[in-house]
């Protein structure tokens, strides 16, 4: 009963939310759901067929949970998933909630969850995920600096609540996750690469983690393919990079367009050649992750494959979107690591005419953005003829570009968002546009782009 009057008033604070174009209402019917049944998490996950899966980590949430809730579509089984960035507890009560009917019965028959890093304690006593994914960790922004060791630290005292009988699939190239997640109960299934002609010669300056976590020596990379991420191995106990038990091999990068690799499984199992449109190889990882997931919750490795040729990205995410004839690539960037992924994957293309940056420092951003002077921008001198940099801290981003070695004409400030689109649009001279947003600035182009008519409101995907 009392699940009920949740569920129903629940339903109604989306309703009146969506009415009044509260941004779709995310997180607000999660919010009144539990308060009115605060076990409304674990009453109606519980209902779900084929159980749950989380995806936690500070880069690729939104992709790999996409990914495999494409996977599992692909397989008859219909997911429930939150909303990209709606990963707090409220955010999945929300989720499960619109999709329940007043009784509690659910409209799916499997979850698929982005978690918020710190909230992997808070939710999964309730949600006992049959699958928890863990893509890697960097330090977001500096005003988050320190908090890597205390995520960490709690990803591993989740072990407690863990059930026996559930999958840990872990990025084993990151040895900030591994340690992290190597103690918990459960099975370990790692992921990573193994193609050596992608690997970077040094650590990466926005490197975390180079400590052995048994006793402290630097580790030792024989190589890394960005960030921390990498092989690595400590030169005075021995302790390093686990045995992969799903690797990416033979992984060839057709720049912004896209990535193919063989998704080999250890001990000899059937491999698949993967291919798909999302572009980098922090990529290949979110795919990596996500086949490992579907593979767990019983697809056959075939199947994986053909669905993956078919996904489209989401917004934001490399997805595509034609404005007046032109083709303009939103690709979020949001901290050291993945700026510098993007940025290296943009560039991979050859030289381009016009580069779009748009820097916010909302609290969802981020509030403090010296991260910009740990991006590499100095890879844009030479290579990008007009960079146009619009957003909040449009100015912060034109200095750094400075310092990067970007000549003072060929930097462009637009204080707002849609004269800096047009600027930008207006130079692309029928290349592509590559957009690098924060994610508040995004979305606020996604609003100048949505009077435009290029595409539908967000909430709608
Ligand atoms: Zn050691």
């Amino acid at each position: 009963m009392r699940l009920s009057t949740a569920i129903a008033l629940g339903k109604a604070t989306a309703t009146l939310s969506r009415r009044l174009h509260r941004g779709g209402g995310t997180t607000m019917p999660g919010r009144v759901a539990r308060a009115v049944e605060p076990r409304v998490l674990p009453l109606l996950s519980r209902r779900l067929r084929y159980g749950s899966v989380i995806v936690a980590g500070t880069n690729g949430k939104t992709t790999t949970a996409r990914l495999l809730a494409h996977i599992m579509e692909a397989l008859g089984r219909v997911p429930v998933h939150n909303r990209a960035g709606a990963n707090l507890a409220a955010g999945i009560a929300s989720a499960l909630v619109e999709h329940a009917d007043l009784f509690g019965r659910p409209s799916g028959d499997v979850g698929i969850f982005e978690v918020d890093e710190a909230t992997v304690p808070r939710v999964v006593p309730h949600l006992a995920p049959r699958v928890m994914i863990f893509t890697n960790l960097f330090r977001d922004q500096l005003d988050r600096y320190g908090e890597i060791d205390h995520i960490a630290g709690l990803w591993r005292a989740t072990g407690e609540t863990l059930r026996p009988d559930g999958v840990v699939v872990a990025n084993g190239d990151d040895p900030l996750v591994y340690d992290a997640v190597r103690g918990l109960p459960g099975r370990l299934v790692t992921f990573g690469i193994e193609d050596e002609r992608h690997a970077l010669p040094a650590v990466e300056h926005t490197a975390e983690a180079r400590y052995c976590y048994r006793c402290g020596t630097p580790f030792a990379y024989t190589w890394t393919y960005f960030g921390h991420m990498g092989r690595y191995r400590c030169p005075t106990c021995g302790t390093g990079r686990p045995p992969i038990d799903l690797a990416a091999r033979d992984v060839a990068l057709a720049g912004p367009d896209g990535a193919t690799f063989t998704l080999a499984p250890s001990g000899g199992g059937q491999t698949a050649r993967i291919t798909t449109v999302l572009p980098g190889l922090y990529n290949v990882y979110n795919v990596l992750a996500a086949s490992a997931a579907a593979l767990e919750m019983g697809a056959p490795i075939d199947r994986v494959a053909r669905a993956l040729a078919s996904f489209a990205p989401a917004f934001g995410r490399a997805e595509r979107v034609i404005v007046g004839g032109a083709e303009l690539r939103m690709l979020l960037s949001k901290n050291p690591a993945g700026f510098n992924e993007v940025l290296r994957t943009v560039l991979s293309g050859g030289p381009l005419p016009v580069v779009l940056i748009a820097i916010n420092d909302n609290i969802a951003d981020g509030r403090d953005v010296s991260w910009l002077w740990d991006v590499e921008f100095e890879m844009l001198a030479g290579r990008v003829a007009h960079v146009v940099v619009t957003g909040l801290r449009a100015e912060d981003i034109a200095l750094r570009l400075r310092y990067a070695g970007m000549a003072d004409g060929a930097i462009e400030v637009q204080r707002d968002y849609e004269p800096a689109l047009r600027a930008a649009l207006a130079r692309a001279a029928g290349r592509p546009l590559f957009v690098l947003p924060t994610y508040t600035a995004m979305l606020a182009l996604r609003e100048v782009l949505q009077r435009w008519g290029a595409v539908g409101r967000f909430w709608e995907h």
